[in-house]
């Protein structure tokens, strides 16, 4: 029996899920994955996502003091 699975990927770098944990996002209305590294990346600089998350320029980085 082969079975084929949908591999999800991170929306950033494209590591699978195989490789990396991905967390399950959902953003505008469409799910997404993203890695646990480039996580922090989501948070701080969503514009490094845009054109690979769309509508990532619409989103606000976090605040975050040091
Ligand atoms: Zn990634």
């Amino acid at each position: 029996m082969n079975e084929t699975k949908n591999i999800n990927h991170c929306l950033n770098c494209n590591a699978s899920e195989n490789e990396m944990p991905l967390v399950n996002l959902v953003f505008a209305g469409k799910p997404a994955f993203i890695c646990s590294s480039c996580l922090p990346v989501l948070i701080h600089q969503p514009q490094k996502l845009i054109g690979k998350l769309e509508g990532a320029e619409k989103i606000s980085p976090a605040k975050h003091d040091h």
